[in-house]
């Protein structure tokens, strides 16, 4: 006889769970005590694992369902089992589950003032938010948790351009060049491969991206579901009456509205660019082969990330870039040391460089520069972004550089529109996006919050990686009086141990009163350790205070508090200057 599996009640507080993750399809066999699947409870994500052993026959509830906690999602029995019968006990099951829920939601409204299960019944909306990537859903669920009735239109997939084609897809591509970096330089370490010659299998890596953007997205939604947040599919317009249309046909009333629909690429208008040949961030991460050449347009953090996964693929890449250094935003020496370890890796570095045309030729593409002309297979323009104003047809307002104008509050020209994340081009990160977000919210739902983004951090997720947080050593020097810390990698233990002694950590002090002003590292864990400097400058913590706080070891940390240490020339581990 088939055994049901059913959504566990994973803690008291547990009503429901959502489906995330399948790990065996129907037909498979299955160990007891195997992960059998993904859920998504309240807190947190975890595995269920079967509770016999035997062939998984009948799935009934798929990946991104919410289901009520001890409903059957599914059975296990022997392979070829017929299921009917216990499908309509499962039925059953559910009405008499639907029935409770329904109780336990009006039990809800009376308490809280909102129902849980997302259509509230209220026919105005307290929030209506446009775009669900790192700033729209983080702002629903502010919203929501402030006792707002909150809607969330999304046109494409919630999770945003992070989860599905930014933040998260770079960072699975970036492991798997960490891994051939590793694989290639094992002799260095005394591991001897019998063989390097690596075959890379691109439809597999594609799919492993997309699994992890599917955990994640999945896991948004069950997020905004839990939260009762009402989701629309489809392109939503702020209308002339402040109300938010879907696909022009829907009309939400909304008290108040979160525009938050981010951003997409920039192109530029050059002979050639409408090439097939030319792709986006947005395409090459779905390329299913490798480019014998790659020439990358732009040296910007997309662009320096792409090269070095593409490279690692074993890609001749050349990348093009207009200011006379990569990563131009940053500081001159974070710059430098990228720079240098990029063309380690044997891609080509053309700055100060000007791209002219493209031209396809024999499913080739020529590319002229002012510096001269190469051929590549694909080109990959990564010049920058623009603000993504499909939402802005039919109302107008106050803009800046293109993007839409928002103050410290996220409001905009029109008094209760909100825009937040990267259509204010504030700070074009996820993580500031997230915080944008929760303020608009906030404000939206009657409090007054302002964001500071002065201690943001910034990455690279390269081979070394790179954090800077604050202001740097150009900036700083034009309105303070300043000491520079370094510290190299290259005396530090721990990265030492681990084959990682490239790259440094430097730290910018206010000579009069040790105000940290900018942190900025080149190498292993940057994008970590960066996270302790944003919090101790947050703090207001000085370098003095810094240098006292004793640090693990060996850690790549300990980087950082000597390079603190050494702007106040008191540093242990360097040798006396002479
Ligand atoms: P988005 O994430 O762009 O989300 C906007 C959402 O709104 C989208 O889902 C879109 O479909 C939807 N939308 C737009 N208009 C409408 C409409 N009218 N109706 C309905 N829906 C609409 N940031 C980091 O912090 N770390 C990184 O490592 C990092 N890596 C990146 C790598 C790449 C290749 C790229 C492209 C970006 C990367 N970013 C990274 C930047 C990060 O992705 C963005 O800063 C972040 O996603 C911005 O969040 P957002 O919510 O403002 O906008």
């Amino acid at each position: 006889m088939a055994t049901a599996i059913i959504m566990p009640k994973a803690g008291m507080a547990m009503e429901e769970g959502t489906v995330v993750k399948w790990f065996k399809a129907e037909g498979e066999t299955i160990e007891k005590g195997e992960p059998l699947l993904e859920i998504l409870t309240d807190k947190v994500n975890m595995e269920v694992e079967a509770q016999v052993s035997g062939t998984l026959i009948k799935i009934l509830k798929k990946e991104g369902e919410v289901v009520p906690v001890i409903q059957t999602i599914g059975y296990i029995g022997e392979a070829g089992e017929e299921v009917e019968e216990a499908e309509q006990k499962s039925a059953t099951e559910a009405k008499t589950s639907a029935a409770v829920k329904t109780e336990s939601a009006v039990v809800t409204e009376k308490t809280a003032g909102t129902k849980a299960d997302g259509d509230r019944g209220d026919d105005q909306y307290d929030v209506v938010v446009i775009g669900g990537g790192p700033a729209g859903y983080v702002a629903a669920i502010k919203a929501s948790q402030l006792g707002g009735n909150v809607a969330l239109v999304e046109k494409d997939i919630v999770g945003g351009t992070c989860l599905n084609r930014g933040c998260i897809p770079t960072k699975t591509y970036l492991k798997n060049a960490e891994i051939l970096d590793t694989i290639r330089h094992a002799d260095k370490r005394g591991i001897l491969l019998k063989s390097t010659d690596l075959e890379i299998d691109m439809d597999k890596i594609v799919a492993g991206k997309n699994d992890v953007v599917k955990t994640l997205t999945n896991g948004v939604a069950g997020l905004l579901k839990s939260y009762g947040v009402k989701t629309f599919q489809g392109i939503g317009k702020i209308t002339k009456d402040k109300n938010v249309s879907v696909d022009g046909k829907e009309n939400i009333k909304a008290k108040k509205i979160i525009l938050a629909g981010g951003s997409k690429p920039s192109r530029i208008k050059i002979p050639g660019m409408e090439s097939n040949l030319v792709m986006t961030s947005d395409e090459i991460l779905d390329l299913k082969e490798i480019p014998k050449q790659l020439a990358i347009i732009g040296g910007g953090v997309i662009g320096i990330e792409l090269a070095t996964v593409y490279s690692a693929y074993g890609s001749k890449v050349t990348i093009i870039e207009m200011e006379n250094r990569l990563a131009p935003m940053m500081d001159q020496e974070v710059s430098k040391e990228i720079t240098k370890t990029v063309k380690a890796k044997q891609i080509k570095v053309m700055t100060a460089t000007k791209l002219e045309k493209l031209q396809e030729k024999n499913g080739k593409l020529k590319i002229y520069t002012d510096q001269g002309e190469f051929e590549a297979d694909k080109a990959l323009l990564s010049i920058g972004r623009v603000a993504d104003l499909d939402a802005l047809s039919e109302i107008e307002l106050e803009m800046e550089r293109g993007k839409v104008k928002a103050n410290d509050k996220m409001e905009t020209s029109v008094e209760g529109i909100y825009a937040a994340g990267d259509i204010n081009g504030k700070f074009m990160l996820a993580h500031a996006a997230f915080k944008m977000g929760e303020v608009a919210a906030a404000n939206a739902m009657g409090k007054n919050e302002k964001v500071i983004l002065d201690y943001t951090p910034s990455c690279i997720y390269t081979m070394p990686e790179v954090g800077c947080v604050g202001l740097t050593e150009e900036t700083a020097g034009k309105t303070h009086e300043i000491a520079i810390g370094r510290f190299h990698f290259g005396a530090n233990g721990r990265a030492l141990a681990s084959g990682e002694g490239s790259g440094f950590v430097k730290v910018i002090i206010d000579k009069k009163y040790g105000e940290i002003l900018g942190v900025h590292i080149v190498g292993p864990a940057a994008a970590e350790m960066i996270n302790e400097a944003a919090a101790l400058m947050s703090m207001e913590i000085t370098a003095y205070e810094v240098s006292e706080i004793i640090h693990g070891h060996p850690t790549y940390s300990e980087a950082f508090m000597e390079a603190v240490a050494d702007s106040l020339k008191k540093c242990i581990h360097k040798q006396r200057p002479s």
